[in-house]
C-alpha cells in the first residue's frame, strides 16, 4: 500500500496464472497450452510482416482479422471483435455488459478471473453450485441476474454443456447478457455461435491461445449481436485503439485461414486425450469427462497437492487448485505423446 494509489488498488485480488517456469527441461503440462506448433502458414504471414511496416501503426480495427473470423463462422464482421487475448476480450465484457447492479451468475467452480474481474469494475456475483457429478444446472441461473458467464467447456473441469441446455439458459434470462466463454471448445464441443443470430443476449469468446497454439500472440476473439460488439468496439477504443499488433493481425488471420492444420491438430489433442484418460484409469484416477485439451482427474487414495508435488520433483508440472471443493484434483494438460508418456510414467514411480 502506498499513498499514490488510488484507494480501491489496495483490495484488487489478481489473477495468479499457472507457472511459466524458466527452465525448459520441465514436462509442462499446467496451463493448457497446445504442444503442437501454430499454423505454418501463420508462422509465414508474421514473418513477411516483419520489416519496415512496423514503423507504422496497425489497423485499429484488426479489419484483416474480423474478415477471417467472419468467413470461418459465416457472420458477418459487425458481429466480431478481437482483442489481445480473450482475457481482454473478457475484461470488456465485464465492463460494458455486466455493470447493472445486479448480480453475475456463474458456477462455483470456474475460470478464477471472473472474480478477478467482478473486483476490478465493482460488480456483484453469485456463485451458483455445480452438481455432484461437477455439471451446470441450467435451471439454476433463471433468477434474477445481472448476466451469466460460464466456459464451455467449464474449467477446471473440462465438462461440455451441450447446446439446448444453453438455450434454456438463454431462453431463462432474455433481459441479460449470457456469455459462453469457448476457450476450449474446438477439442470436442459444438460452439453456440451458431445460435447467435437467434438469441440476441448471446456473446461468444474464443481464443488462439489453445486451440490455434498461439498463447504467445495473445489474440481473443468475441461474436454476437452487433449491438453486443459496439459496447466492446467502445469500451476498447476509449482504452487502447491498437490491442493488436501487426504480427497479431496477420498471424491469427492466416491461423484461422489455415483450417486444414487447425482440424489436424486439434484430432492429435483429442487422440492423445483418450490415451491420458485410459492411463490415468489404470492408475487408479477419476477422471471426469473432458472435450477440452486437459483432464481434471482425482486419486481416492492419494493427496493431490503430494502428487504434484511428487510429479514435479520427476520434472512434470500440473495444476492443483486449493479451492475447497477441488482441493483433490489435478489439472492436466494433454501434451504430446512423449510428454503424456512422462506424465503417466512419473505417476506410476508415485503410486
Ligand atoms: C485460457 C483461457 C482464457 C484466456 O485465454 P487468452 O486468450 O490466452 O487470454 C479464457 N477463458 C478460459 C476459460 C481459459 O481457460
Amino acid at each position: 500500500m502506498s499513498k499514490f494509489w488510488s484507494p480501491f488498488v489496495k483490495d484488487l485480488v489478481p489473477y495468479v496464472p499457472g507457472e511459466q517456469p524458466k527452465l525448459a527441461k520441465l514436462v509442462k503440462l499446467n496451463t493448457n497450452e497446445n504442444p503442437y506448433g501454430p499454423s505454418p502458414k501463420a508462422i509465414a504471414a508474421m514473418h513477411a510482416e516483419l520489416g519496415d511496416s512496423l514503423r507504422l501503426y496497425p489497423d485499429p480495427n484488426s479489419d484483416r482479422l474480423k474478415q477471417a473470423v467472419a468467413d470461418y463462422y459465416g457472420v458477418s464482421t459487425v458481429e466480431v471483435f478481437v482483442g489481445n487475448g480473450s482475457d481482454e476480450v473478457l475484461a470488456h465484457a465485464f465492463h460494458g455488459l455486466f455493470q447493472h447492479g445486479k448480480p453475475l451468475l456463474f458456477p462455483d467452480v470456474t475460470y478464477s478471473f471472473y472474480p478477478v474481474y467482478c473486483g476490478l469494475y465493482g460488480i456483484q456475483h453469485e456463485a451458483l453450485a455445480l452438481d455432484e457429478q461437477f455439471q451446470i444446472r441450467p435451471e439454476d441461473y433463471a433468477r434474477p441476474n445481472g448476466g451469466i458467464i460460464f466456459p464451455n467447456p467449464n474449467a477446471p473441469t473440462g465438462c461440455l454443456l451441450p447446446l439446448d441446455a444453453i438455450e434454456r439458459i438463454l431462453q431463462g434470462s432474455p433481459d441479460s447478457v449470457v456469455l459462453v466463454d469457448e476457450a476450449y471448445i474446438d477439442f470436442g464441443g459444438e460452439t453456440a455461435i451458431k445460435l447467435v443470430h437467434k438469441y440476441p443476449n448471446l456473446l461468444v469468446t474464443q481464443t488462439l491461445s489453445k486451440s490455434r497454439s498461439l498463447a504467445g500472440l495473445r489474440v481473443g476473439i468475441a461474436v454476437g449481436h452487433p449491438d453486443l460488439i459496439e459496447a466492446l468496439e467502445r469500451i476498447k477504443n476509449s482504452f487502447n485503439s491498437y490491442p493488436l499488433d501487426r504480427m497479431a493481425i496477420v498471424g491469427a488471420a492466416a491461423a484461422f485461414e489455415d483450417v486444414d492444420y487447425f482440424r489436424a491438430t486439434c484430432q492429435q489433442v483429442i487422440d492423445s486425450r483418450e490415451a491420458v484418460v485410459a492411463g490415468l484409469q489404470a492408475h487408479g484416477f477419476e477422471v471426469l469427462p473432458s472435450a477440452a485439451n486437459f483432464v481434471f482427474a482425482r486419486h481416492p487414495q492419494r493427496d493431490a497437492a503430494t502428487l504434484a508435488a511428487g510429479l514435479r520433483e520427476q520434472g512434470v508440472i500440473v495444476r492443483h487448485f486449493k479451492q475447497a471443493r477441488i482441493a483433490q484434483f489435478l489439472r492436466i494438460t494433454i501434451g504430446a505423446p512423449e510428454q503424456n508418456q512422462a506424465l503417466l510414467d512419473a505417476l506410476g514411480s508415485l503410486l
